[in-house]
Order: structure tokens, then C-alpha cells, then sequence
């Protein structure tokens, strides 16, 4: 007999002991488990029954060593990423792991984009935007995992690109992944009695396996956190309140030169020079956009940030990078993980954001 039992969530093995570790179990729920052969460990619960994620910590070195096994399969990979946060959620090398292998990639979370653009639209701008980052796909999808849509759609896509064989699905953190594989599992009534895990050669990891049949499985690999997505920064609720849940809120501002957006006390947008133009703001509805004039605007942060301008990054340990940007063209500012400002005509514009955090520009999505 096994000695050890596993989270049937998540595949890691339970332990009582360590909170901080993965496959923790308090003592409580370890027995009523064992009664009713239902055994998840705490993150699985959690994120099952409270939709509250909690971070893995996986080791960049263990998801490499997943992805450089990839190449020797023969099977079809499929990658997750956050379509609100593209260039943040990308694999770096993804296509040398990925080898000669099909690769389906899967924009998710759908629904927070505007639902006035129309899917071939979305679809059409998130390909060209793969192919600006020279990412090579052999076919692209949208889904919304949260709210179900397209589910049906993707797996009837990965039925017919799979060919029998294992699929592997792979992303970082908080693109909606273990959603996605969860309504999959709800889809096809794959039997989850029937996952398997594995240690993963080389590593602390278990993983996943899902029978498809006697011959093939569905492989649910753990994610990474990037360090340069807006998850790294924040505490849980903090990122609720930052994480749009729902279709992002436009606001557009009438800005003169010289005025400054802070959005809560996150990201600081500085109009330095340009005619009078209108900003319009993409992100959670629940941060504030607080605007003001620029002079002074660093003594307002160090007075209302974590209040007025919240969520904030304590200040023991904030420290932000500015960056300046001369616009030529309309052009999306975006500030991974977290939202973008659309800037209408020819203007410089300084944004500030927590050292780590990525900005970067690409054309108007809208
Ligand atoms: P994982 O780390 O990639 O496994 O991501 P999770 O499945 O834990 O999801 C991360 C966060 O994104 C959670 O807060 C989910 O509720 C949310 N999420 C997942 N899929 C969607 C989606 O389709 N739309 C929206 N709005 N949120 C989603």
C-alpha cells in the first residue's frame, strides 16, 4: 500500500507539518479527508472553494526543468497566457522548448477586454502581437475559463490537434491555468479518480496526469511567477483589487500638460509635454485614478500612498523607476499586469512604476 496520500487537486503529496510548503493539510482536514476520500491539500481547497489563489512557490529552476523535457515528447503543448497581459505572461523561449511539437496558444480570460471589440478583432490583435514578440503558434484561441466561454470550443481544437497523443498545458502563474483545467475537466467528464502523479524527474514537483484513454493524458504542469507581473509585488487582497474580475472600466481624461493620473498607488502617468490630449485609463474598476497637477506630486505620494492612493507597495520597501517616452502615434502604454493608458496624439510622458514591473508600448488594442 501507499503510504503517502496525495492532494487530488494538485497531485502534491499531503503533509501536515509545513504551512509554507506545498501539500499542506491542517490535521482537521487531513482526517475528514481520509474519511470521505476526498483529499485536497489547503491551496486546492481554497481555490475551489473560496476562488482564492494562493502562490506555489515553484522554482524557476523546476519549470525549466519541465519545459526542457518538452521537446523529447511527442505530444501537443498547449500554453495559457493572460491576453490582458500578453508580453507579461509569456514563456521566455518558448518556441526552442516547445520544438517540433504543435503548440496551441490559448488567450485567456476574454472577458475583461471589451466586449465592443468583437472576437475576430481581439483574436486578429492578440495574433499580431505574437507574432511582434516573434512567437510562432501553430494555432491560437480565445477562452474565457472564469466564465466558461469557448471551453467546448478549445477542446473539440485540442482533440483534433492532438492526434492521440499527451498534451501538456504550460504557463505562468495567475493566467487562469488551473481554471482552465478545471473546466475541462467539468467539460469531458474526464474521470478524476483517474489522476495520476508523477515526480518529476529531477525535482521536488509532482504532476499531474489525466487519462484521455489507455494510451494518452492531459498533463497539468505548475507555473512559475514572473517576477515582473504585478502578482510578484502584491499581498492576495491587494491583487483583488488590482486584478480586473470583470470587463476593464475605460476613463478617459481631458489632460493638459504638466497634470499627472496616479492609479491607486501603483503607477504614477505624467503628462510632461504635448498639446492638450485625452488619456483613456484601461483597469480595474476598483483602483482609483486620482488626477492632479505634476508639480508636488511627489510629496502627495509620500502623504496618501496606502490611502488615498491605494493599494500601495509599503514604503520601507517601495522603490519606483521612471521612464520617459516621447509618442509619436496613438499607442497603448501598458503597465504589465495592471492595465494601459491609451495616448491619443504626439506627446512625453513619464511613467513611474515599482522597480520590477514592465512597461512597454504597442499599438492602440482599441
Ligand atoms: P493559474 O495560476 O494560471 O493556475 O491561474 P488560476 O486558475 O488560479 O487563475 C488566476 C486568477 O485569474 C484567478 O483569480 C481566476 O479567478 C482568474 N481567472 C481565471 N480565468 C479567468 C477568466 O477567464 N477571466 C477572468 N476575468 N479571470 C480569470
Amino acid at each position: 500500500a501507499n503510504e503517502f496520500l496525495y492532494c487530488i487537486g494538485c497531485g502534491a503529496k499531503i503533509q501536515t507539518e509545513d504551512k509554507q510548503k506545498r501539500g499542506y493539510t491542517p490535521q482537521s482536514a487531513y482526517q475528514k479527508g481520509i474519511e470521505t476520500g476526498e483529499l485536497y491539500c489547503q491551496r486546492c481547497f481554497k481555490l475551489r472553494h473560496y476562488n482564492q489563489l494562493e502562490k506555489v512557490s515553484t522554482t524557476e529552476d523546476e519549470f525549466l526543468a519541465i519545459l526542457n523535457t518538452l521537446s523529447d515528447k511527442d505530444a501537443l503543448i498547449v500554453n495559457v497566457i493572460d491576453l490582458f497581459d500578453i508580453s507579461g505572461s509569456l514563456i521566455h523561449g518558448l518556441n526552442r522548448f516547445v520544438g517540433n511539437n504543435k503548440l496551441l496558444m490559448l488567450g485567456n480570460k476574454r472577458d475583461i477586454l471589451p466586449k465592443a471589440l468583437n472576437d475576430q478583432r481581439v483574436s486578429n490583435w492578440a495574433r499580431g502581437q505574437l507574432k511582434q514578440l516573434g512567437i510562432h503558434v501553430d494555432d491560437f484561441m480565445l477562452v474565457s475559463a472564469e466564465k466558461r466561454h469557448y471551453v467546448d470550443d478549445v477542446l473539440a481544437k485540442i482533440e483534433a490537434m492532438r492526434d492521440g497523443k499527451d498534451v501538456y498545458i504550460i504557463g505562468v502563474t495567475n493566467v487562469g491555468k488551473s481554471t482552465l483545467v478545471n473546466r475541462i475537466l467539468q467539460s469531458t467528464g474526464l474521470d478524476t479518480n483517474l489522476i495520476t502523479t508523477s515526480r518529476f524527474p529531477g525535482t521536488t514537483l509532482d504532476i499531474i496526469e489525466i487519462p484521455f484513454d489507455d494510451n494518452s493524458s492531459l498533463i497539468d504542469t505548475p507555473g512559475i511567477i514572473h517576477n515582473d507581473q504585478m502578482t510578484s509585488l502584491l499581498s492576495l487582497d491587494e491583487l483583488k483589487q488590482v486584478m480586473p474580475q470583470s470587463e476593464l472600466w475605460p476613463r478617459t481624461y481631458q489632460l493638459n500638460p504638466q497634470q499627472t493620473l496616479f492609479v491607486g498607488g501603483l503607477t504614477q502617468f505624467d503628462f510632461v509635454s504635448g498639446e492638450r490630449m485625452s488619456v483613456t485609463a484601461y483597469f480595474s474598476q476598483r483602483l482609483n485614478i486620482h488626477r492632479r497637477k505634476l508639480a508636488g506630486a511627489d510629496e502627495f505620494y509620500l502623504k496618501h500612498a496606502g490611502e488615498l492612493l491605494t493599494p500601495a507597495i509599503p514604503q520601507d520597501t517601495a522603490k519606483f523607476v521612471a521612464k520617459t517616452i516621447k509618442i509619436k502615434q496613438p499607442t497603448d502604454v501598458v503597465i504589465s499586469g495592471l492595465g494601459w493608458f491609451n495616448v491619443s496624439i504626439a506627446s512625453e510622458v513619464t511613467i513611474h512604476v515599482p522597480e520590477g514591473i514592465s512597461v512597454y508600448l504597442r499599438d492602440p488594442m482599441i
